[in-house]
């Protein structure tokens, strides 16, 4: 708590006397009140502190911070229309996600403090965006840790079925209903931009979603294959290849694990390779077996890499730390017998601020690796 960390669990509350998501008085050593705090009577983490000393927060808390991180993305000059606007923990508002897409926003309500102030955190939002709608996306399975229900409302306004944005050169049609997470991966944007810097040749883009790598990395390679498990996605991948008149795009409805046996038994070369796979390790119990496919993912993407190469290599997996990829990239590399060097580590794009002493908000890994020749 002191460095900064807003989470107790409720191992170390000794007594409680409040209710569901109630703005309470965080009691220390000899009653001393020491922090307010939101109040889950379900989660484990029982406090998520939105302030620290005797005093309570100023009533404007909500309103301040809403302002502070809205005011913080418009300072980055972001070169697109779909980003996030509130990273919960990290813009001192736990809990609470709130997404920009064009003119409307989604929100998503994580614990039973902020899923009680979605009311008055949308009306704030209107006041200061005027959006054209608001969604709740309150359908995450964490809502069920909260006991709260898993639903998908409009708050405000209206919300479409497709919302048209535009992240850097690329247009896509976003679906917030039903997309994943709040309908598009807003945090690879940057990872997006700076590979665009490395891509040429043939480009393989494994695990690509709606086409995030692929069609941003298009105009500068001369063949992309992008290749994901769904049908629906890949059937995304080629609209937005057409939206864009992109004619060089082929996407294919593949595990991605025996794509790339496959290409490897065809004798078939890249020279640049982006592998974001979905979280392996979604808890601590899954480590072990996300260490084992992040490897062989790794593996397999260095030998189909020509020499001199790029390499653009993600873990949104939040269990395995920075080190811990490093050394799994590393394996994948000896095994590989390729000599790799670091171009870039990075990391999330700037809406998704870490927050220094929160190790829960530094999810995403992505290193650019160059093969020797
Ligand atoms: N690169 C994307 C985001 C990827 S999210 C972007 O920039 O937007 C992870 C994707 O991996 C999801 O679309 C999911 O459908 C896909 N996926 C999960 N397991 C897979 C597998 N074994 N093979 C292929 N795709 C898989």
């Amino acid at each position: 708590m002191r460095a900064g960390h807003p989470w107790i669990y409720r191992s170390d509350v000794t007594a409680a006397d409040a209710s569901a998501g109630d703005l309470v008085e965080v009691r220390g050593a000899r009653e001393r009140v020491i922090a307010h705090a939101l109040y889950s009577d379900r989660s484990e983490i029982t406090l998520r502190l939105v302030s620290t000393g005797s005093e309570p927060p100023p009533s404007s808390f909500l309103r301040d911070r809403l302002h502070a991180a809205i005011d913080y993305r418009a300072s980055l000059g972001l070169d697109a229309t779909a980003y996030r606007l509130v990273h919960g923990e990290a813009d001192r508002l736990p809990a609470l996600i709130v997404d920009r897409y064009g003119d409307h926003l989604v929100l998503q309500a994580l614990s039973q403090g902020i899923d009680r102030r979605a009311g008055e955190i949308a009306a704030i939002l209107g006041e200061i965006l005027h959006p054209a709608g608001i969604l709740a996306r309150n359908d995450p399975r964490v809502r069920l840790l909260e006991g709260l229900e898993q639903t998908v409302e409009v708050l405000a306004g209206s919300v479409p079925e497709r919302i048209e944005v535009r992240e850097g050169a690329v247009r896509y049609d976003v679906d917030p209903w039903r997309g994943q997470k709040t309908g598009l991966f807003l945090d690879q944007r940057e990872n997006r931009e700076a590979a665009l810097r490395y891509a040429r040749g043939r480009l393989l883009d494994a695990f690509s979603y709606h086409g995030g790598f692929a069609l941003a990395l298009a105009p500068k390679c001369t063949a992309v294959l992008a290749v994901d498990i769904s049908e629906d996605a890949v059937s995304r991948i080629r609209e937005n290849a057409t939206r864009n008149g992109l004619t060089n795009v082929e996407a294919r409805a593949m595990n991605v694990f025996d794509e790339l046996r496959e290409l490897e038994r065809v004798g078939a070369r890249f020279d640049t390779i982006v592998l974001d796979p979905p979280a392996f390790a979604k808890n601590k119990a899954a480590v072990n077996k996300a260490m084992s496919g992040y490897k062989e993912i790794n593996l397999r993407a260095l030998k189909l890499l020509a020499p001199g190469g790029f390499l653009v290599t993600c873990s949104c997996s939040y269990n395995v730390s920075e080190g811990a990829f490093a050394d799994i990239v590393l394996d994948a590399a000896v095994d590989a017998a390729a000599h790799v060097s670091v171009v870039e580590k990075r990391m999330q794009g700037r809406d998704h601020p870490v927050l220094l002493g929160v190790p829960e908000t530094y999810y995403l890994k992505c290193f650019i690796l160059r093969k020797l020749a």
